[in-house]
């Protein structure tokens, strides 16, 4: 493909064509640092247009029907005029492979919706890595003109919590399930939810989803107390009838303009900058330790010590960063 200039790259985001549109994220998800430079000059002058979109993160286990959620979800956003644009964050897809998310096959229609645009996960490696570049696609959109961003994540891991950090609200989705409801839904996962959905709230299983909605919002009462900001409310839904999603809009919209009139929006959002800046420093410093020649060289030396007890942990690691630092540190007086 040919190359496309900074200027070029501006104008098309900003128009909001689509080849230009993804030939933008194409380079921001690039790890090649002649790309890494444009990339960061694009972001740059794309910054002042973005900021204005609802970023909502999505997630739920396998099977509890995000993508077609999603495809439903959206598909109702764009009919009440929105332009929404569907990132995933997943570290174990890869590109070639095929994604778990973000798949277009998965979202029928809203792959071929013209007001949507829908990204498979980028395949960076590692989850820092794979959250740097959906962040950065999310400026991109939102200076394309997207207004809703659903950031979709698998229920593993610690891509919730990334992805958490990078939107406003947070929805999670789960099934009804009989006896303790609480059970299938890792706490950590609660604690960052914002809205709760229960799905397949249809045919024989409608009446369990809305005993498992009312029975986990009375424990999330519990969990949150009566004087909480927020107390995420539970509603149920099922995505294949499209029915039950109004609300949950409703909700998300409801969470965001309590955010942003006790100006925490704001405050979010830049904490979320701040959090961004430590998370890559601490990345790319841990990418040069793992990559420095003497630290690779000491490395199974001191590792052997430590299996065979000859040496403490401590010291052990005391001994990496010694020897990173010392190849870091210029000389005292130079
Ligand atoms: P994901 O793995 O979370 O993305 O889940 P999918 O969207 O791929 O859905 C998993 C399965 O559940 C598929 O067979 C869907 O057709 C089905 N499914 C999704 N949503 C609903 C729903 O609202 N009701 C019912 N009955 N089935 C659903």
């Amino acid at each position: 493909m040919a190359a496309i200039d900074l200027d070029t790259y501006v104008k098309g985001v900003l128009d909001g064509r689509r080849a230009l549109v993804a030939r933008a994220i194409t380079l921001v998800e690039s790890t090649r640092p002649g790309h890494r430079a444009l990339a960061q000059e694009l972001l740059t002058q794309l910054l002042p247009h973005s900021g204005r979109a609802r970023r909502i993160g999505i997630s739920g286990v396998p099977g509890v029907g995000k993508s077609t959620f999603i495809d439903a979800f959206g598909t109702l956003l764009t009919s009440l005029g929105h332009r929404v644009a569907v990132l995933a964050v997943d570290p174990s897809s890869t590109r070639t492979g095929g994604s778990i998310l973000g798949d277009k096959t998965r979202m029928e229609r809203l792959a071929v919706d013209p007001a949507a645009f829908v990204r498979p996960s980028p395949s960076a490696g590692t989850l820092g890595g794979v959250a740097k570049a959906t962040r950065e696609s999310m400026v991109v959109m939102e200076a394309a003109g997207y207004d809703v961003i659903l950031v979709e994540t698998v229920g593993v891991g610690q891509s919730e919590t990334a992805v958490a950090d990078m939107v406003d609200s947070f929805l999670l989705l789960t099934l009804a399930r009989t006896g303790d409801q609480l059970q299938g839904i890792k706490k950590g996962v609660l604690e960052l939810a914002d809205v709760i959905t229960v799905n397949k709230a249809d045919g024989p299983h409608e009446r369990d989803a809305k005993a498992a909605a009312r029975e986990l919002a009375g424990a999330l009462r519990l969990m949150h107390g009566k004087d909480a900001f927020w107390t995420p409310p539970v509603l149920s839904c099922s995505a294949r009838e499209s029915t039950g999603l109004e609300l949950v809009w409703e909700r998300l919209e409801q969470h965001r303009a309590l955010l942003d009139s006790a100006g925490r929006l704001t405050a979010k959002r830049r904490d979320q900058q701040v959090g961004w800046t430590w998370a890559m420093v601490r990345d790319e410093l841990l990418g040069r330790l793992h990559a420095d020649p003497a630290v690779r060289e000491a490395a199974p030396d001191l590792e052997r010590q430590v299996r065979e007890g000859r040496l403490t942990a401590t010291r052990a690691a005391e001994r990496i960063l010694e020897t990173f630092e010392e190849r870091t540190t210029p000389p005292a007086g130079a």
